[in-house]
């Protein structure tokens, strides 16, 4: 056996020292028991009927999931290890972890097609499953709540402009807004993920495996697996009001769900509408929580309307070099183009945090898009008010994808004219 260790370091054998001299051990067939010891039975109505998703490497029983915990950061800790940074082995310390404020649960978590892209006890493992961890499972957190503060210009100069009255609770007269944040990463239950898409869970399975290059064997070798932790980014849900009323019908909601955009959420990008929306849906999400209700802003870390951002610069270009410059007549079309498509949000599996929140109604919906409202009530939330962004918020460049929007059919009050779309509007690349 190998026992070189790192020049004058102690003893302590390094990760990688030790990995090297280990032989592969193949996942794709069954080695284990993990799924026969703590089977997962899937929407089941309290924790220890449905049991832990073990997703972690180092168990003595072995795993009941297909794939890894932290979402695409997963290849992050496998460079880790590889780098020999990392111990393979190191189980995290999770003292004083514990949520912030309890969420759920929720009659929703037990019906399994209702949540079927989340695990709705990911916040609980331990308080849920305190009898596995002190067997010695390494069952991990894939959700995570936390109390913060957000300050955003817009916050502030909503307050100037009067729209907005500090109330030194949910917000600050220096535009401080209270908030419970929670973290989520993605848990994929895989016969209810086919079913939203009405597909056969071998076609889906199959799918997943091939079209990642054979990443995860044990998608079309261990059939007896059929929870997956996909390698890919979750959400964050931001909270205003107090959180605990959730699952009440009295309860008013208002909920944003927004799809990342880095470009405008962060950087002020002004060739869409993205963050001026999310600041509004926030901006609608105080004036809620002020009056006694609950406000949701749901972050989906999906790109450039999940085509990702590469995609996404290369059909600004294209839009913009096109013969006749940017205009909202060919906004999709242009995307389509390079991607093949011009969208894989899949919003089919948005609605599940809804769920999760114990939401069956949402008062104020702030969004024009039908491709997330209709998702929304065909889950069962009833919608009661759909809340357009202002004109007077919509930058200059970003027309040309509002025009597109709402021809195809986005929810507005004024379809614009043929002759509209045609015109261009969007500004040259040179300028
Ligand atoms: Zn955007």
């Amino acid at each position: 056996m190998k026992t070189t260790s790192r020049t004058g370091s102690s003893n302590i054998p390094l990760a990688n020292d030790r990995r090297n001299t280990r032989a592969i051990v193949l996942t794709s067939h069954p080695g284990n028991d993990a799924a026969r010891l703590l089977p997962i039975a899937w929407g089941a109505g309290a924790a220890q009927a449905r049991g832990p998703v073990v997703g972690t490497l180092h168990n003595p029983g072995g795993r009941n999931a297909i794939g890894t915990h932290a979402g695409a950061y997963s290849l992050y800790r496998a460079l880790a290890v590889a780098a020999g940074q990392l111990n393979a082995e190191h189980r995290p310390d999770l003292t004083n972890t514990a949520p912030a404020v309890p969420i759920g649960p929720f009659p929703q978590w037990s019906d399994p097609d209702r949540i079927v892209s989340m695990d709705p006890w990911g916040h609980m493992t331990g308080q849920a499953f305190g009898a596995q961890l002190a067997q010695g499972w390494d069952i991990r957190p894939t959700i995570a709540v936390t109390k913060a503060h957000i300050n955003m210009p817009e916050i502030l100069a909503a307050i100037r402009a009067g729209r907005l009255q500090p109330d030194g609770d949910v917000l600050s007269a220096n535009g401080d807004a209270r908030v419970t944040k929670v973290a989520i990463e993605p848990v994929w239950w895989l016969p209810g993920v086919a079913r939203r898409f009405g597909i056969s869970t071998t076609d889906l399975r199959r799918g997943l495996f091939e079209q990642t290059g054979g990443m995860f064997p044990e998608l079309v070798t261990r059939p007896d697996l059929d929870v997956f932790l996909p390698p890919i980014g979750g959400m964050t849900v931001y909270l205003f009001g107090d959180p605990t009323t959730l699952g009440r019908p009295e309860t008013k909601i208002a909920c944003r769900v927004h799809d990342e955009c880095n470009g405008s959420d962060v950087f002020g990008s002004d060739i869409c509408t993205c963050r001026p929306y999310l600041a509004h849906g926030v901006e609608v999400c105080i004036e809620t929580a002020q009056a006694g209700g609950v406000g949701v802003i749901v972050y989906n870390r999906k790109e450039g309307r999940a085509l990702g951002e590469v995609t996404k610069f290369l059909v600004y270009n294209a839009r913009k070099r096109q013969e006749g410059g940017d205009r909202a007549e060919s906004y999709f079309l242009r995307t389509e183009c390079v991607a093949g498509v011009n969208d894989m949000r899949f919003q089919e599996l948005m609605p599940d945090v809804l769920h999760w929140l114990g939401i069956a109604r949402i008062d104020r919906l702030v969004s024009m898009s039908n491709m997330k409202y209709a998702p929304i009530v065909a889950s069962g939330i009833d919608v009661v008010e759909r809340v357009p962004i202002p004109d007077a918020l919509i930058p200059a460049d970003a027309s040309v994808e509002m025009d597109a929007k709402k021809a195809a059919g986005y929810f507005t009050d004024s379809v614009p004219e043929a002759d509209e779309l045609k015109r261009a509007k969007g500004r040259g690349l040179e300028e």
